[in-house]
């Protein structure tokens, strides 16, 4: 039995958690494993029903659970709060509650979609790798922090402890891939890269069937745009990781086909990298194939089901190559299909 934790969030979030959860329900039903789904209020939802955006509740049922899904939070409505009520902030609190310190993104292209990436077909073509980003250490969390009218500064450090966890997460991942690890770092000028790139090496040797090598942050970038398809696993730091996973996610098209996990020791957390699209939300518009490709790496890193995540990909993959677009994958003029009808496609391929 796994016991999920949904909690839809604002705007678009309900629309897209609602496609992911027909999904876990037709997994569940056809191959005959059981799955409860406990629904708990977060962000502006949250705020408007209790006055906080996480709720001690809703943390709790997060910590209890096998795995947590979010759609997406925030909205005009709750923007002009004080920052540490905003839904961003809230966001973080999970995370940091939920000691959620690797996030996972794959850059995958679908070969029905080459068509909607700013590069060119045959560059992006059969492009499939994941970044791990470092996500609770580097500069975005390091003391001393600040900034007067003649100076701005913040820290970067890393524990040798946060380096080795998600090295091994990366080799761990790699080694049912390609086997092939590239650690992102800046060595050349920073020593917290250096440190960054010993302790990699030396967690390597525990994963020989790995091939590991460097990359400096700036060629990387370049690379991803170059030739994406050099690429297998990525491991990175917080920084670089956050730059680097939004330029691997954009070349694949859409904002709404982009999943992703963050991974703790005992908790992991699946969302689509997308916000709550205050814009197009309660008029089913949203593309919620983001979401259920979340639901597929739930079932590859938390349930250690791989071939469901394939099953999941393939059926998503079928309903693309079927013609069905969302408005945001749909080519100008082209007839696009609602949230409900993509979802319902997809649970079709996913088969009784
Ligand atoms: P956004 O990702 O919500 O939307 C950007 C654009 O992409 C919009 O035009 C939107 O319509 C489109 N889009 C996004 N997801 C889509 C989907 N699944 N299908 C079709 N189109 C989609 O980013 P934003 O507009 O900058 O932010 C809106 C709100 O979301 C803000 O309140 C922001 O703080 C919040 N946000 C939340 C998260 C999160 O919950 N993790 C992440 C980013 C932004």
């Amino acid at each position: 039995m796994y016991k999920i934790v949904s909690i839809p969030g604002d705007g678009i979030g309900p629309e897209v958690v609602a496609g992911a959860v027909a999904v876990l329900k037709q997994l569940s039903t056809k191959h005959g494993f059981e799955i409860v789904i406990e629904e708990h209020p977060f962000g502006g939802a949250s705020y408007d029903l209790h006055g906080e955006m996480l709720t001690e509740k809703t943390l709790e049922a997060c910590k209890q659970c096998d795995a947590v899904l979010l759609g997406a939070v925030g909205g005009p409505k709750w923007e002009k709060l004080p920052h540490e009520h905003k839904p961003e902030a809230a966001l973080l609190n999970i995370r940091k509650e939920l000691e959620l310190f690797a996030n996972l993104r794959p850059a995958k292209v679908y070969d029905a979609l080459l068509e909607a990436s700013s590069l060119k077909a045959e560059v992006i073509r059969g492009t499939d790798f994941l970044v791990f980003r470092e996500l609770t250490g580097g500069i975005y969390f390091g003391q001393p922090r600040g900034y007067d009218d003649n100076r701005g500064w913040n820290t970067m450090v890393y524990e040798r402890y946060e380096v080795e966890r998600i090295a091994r997460l990366a080799f761990e991942a790699a080694q049912k891939r390609d086997k092939k690890v590239i650690s992102i770092d800046k060595a050349n000028v920073l020593e917290v890269s250096q440190f960054w790139r010993n302790v990699v090496h030396e967690v390597h040797k525990d994963y020989p069937d790995v091939e590991l090598s460097d990359m400096y942050v700036d060629n990387a970038a370049m690379q991803i745009v170059r030739n994406p398809k050099q690429f297998d696993v990525i491991v990175t730091s917080n920084l670089f990781g956050d730059i680097l996973s939004d330029i691997a996610g954009m070349i694949t098209g859409s904002l709404g086909m982009l999943p992703s996990a963050s991974i703790g020791k005992h908790h992991a957390l699946y969302e689509p990298i997308h916000g709550s699209a205050p814009d197009i939300a309660g008029q089913g518009k949203a593309n919620p194939i983001a979401t259920i490709a979340s639901v597929a790496m739930m079932f590859e890193y938390s349930f250690c089901m791989p071939d469901i995540a394939t099953e999941i990909y393939q059926a998503i993959e079928a309903t693309l190559a079927s013609g069905l677009r969302t408005a945001d994958i749909a080519n100008p003029g082209e007839l696009s299909v609602s949230t409900t009808e993509m979802t319902e496609a997809i649970v079709r391929h996913l088969g009784a």
